[in-house]
């Protein structure tokens, strides 16, 4: 493994905001991340940080990243083993190629396979779990095992696996066959017309209550397009917080609070964060 001291965050988030790290640890082996979480307290596992959003300012916290885990492994009859560091967008290439089918929907989400699991991810009623048969973990003992996807608790963007503080390690996949090329195309066109891509974002905000809209109460609320300093509500897709370059910390989570406030003014729901954030 590598481990890089004093390291700069703001690469590691897609929000391009973060400190300096105590330390930044690769990990190149699966078995090395015993070794790296024993004897260190306050650890973050940092995928492709697509969802995180890292404080500013000196962060006395160990990064553990586990990109250079991305082995992947035919187990036949259309079942793959896949590590924690596989890029998801790659990992749906990889379906192409293979012909697998069931989670086309997500096409286009910028995580890690490992980032993905821990966040239930999913878009336009499909969730990485629909397609998830097993993962393999480290688990609050620091033991690593393996959890059958019928032995864990999951769901809306919440899995066992945030509670218990598991680390993933890899996940095993069962597919159907006959990808759907022309449904990828319809969700990567939606998606471009859609989000924000041109500017730093952590993708959508806020979780949606039950039945209803973030973006929706948000427009209602009157805050999209909102400013503060150099970041603002997206006026492409109000769930989404863009940095117009120099973005602080506090003025995401400025906006945040101003969100959370307006919308639980208007329509008395309170609004809860999808992204993570990474405080002191
Ligand atoms: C433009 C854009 C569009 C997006 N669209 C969607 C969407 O449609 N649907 C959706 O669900 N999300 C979406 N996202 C959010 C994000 O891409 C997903 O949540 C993704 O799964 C996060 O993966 P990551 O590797 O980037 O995780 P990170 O941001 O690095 O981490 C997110 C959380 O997962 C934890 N984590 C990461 N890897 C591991 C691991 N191996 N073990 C344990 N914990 C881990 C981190 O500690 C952190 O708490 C979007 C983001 C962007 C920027």
């Amino acid at each position: 493994m590598k481990i890089l001291e004093y390291h700069h965050m703001k690469e590691y988030s897609n929000m391009k905001i973060g400190g300096i790290a105590k330390e930044l640890i690769i990990i190149e082996k699966k078995n090395e991340i015993l070794e790296a979480l024993k004897e260190r307290e306050n650890v973050f596992l940092i995928g492709n940080g697509t969802n995180t959003l890292i404080s500013d300012g000196e962060l006395d916290k160990t990064f553990i990243s586990l990109k250079e885990l991305k082995g992947i492994k035919e187990l036949g009859n259309n079942i793959v083993e896949v590590e924690a560091g596989f890029d998801f967008k790659e990992f749906i290439e990889y379906m192409a190629e293979k012909d697998y089918s069931g989670l086309e929907n997500l096409a286009g989400i910028p995580g890690s396979v490992g980032g993905l699991v821990y966040m239930n991810g999913g878009a336009y009623g499909t969730e990485v779990f629909d397609c998830i048969k097993e993962i393999e973990v480290v688990d609050e003992n620091k033991e690593i095992r393996r959890v059958r996807k019928e032995d864990l608790h999951f769901t809306y963007r919440k899995t066992e696996i945030q509670d218990r503080k598991w680390i993933v390690l890899s996940a095993v996949f069962e597919f159907g066959k006959g990808f759907d090329s022309n449904k990828v195309e319809e969700i990567m066109s939606k998606r471009n017309e859609r989000h924000p891509l041109n500017l730093p974002n952590l993708g959508s905000t806020f979780k949606n209550p039950d039945g209803l809209f973030s973006a929706k109460l948000i427009i209602e609320a009157g805050v999209q397009g909102k400013k503060i300093g150099g970041a603002q509500v997206s006026m492409m897709h109000p769930n989404f917080i863009v940095n117009h370059g120099n973005a602080k910390f506090d003025d995401i989570l400025g906006l945040i609070e101003i969100v959370k406030e307006r919308v639980k003014k208007k329509s008395g729901i309170e609004l809860e964060e999808e992204i993570i954030i990474v405080r002191n």
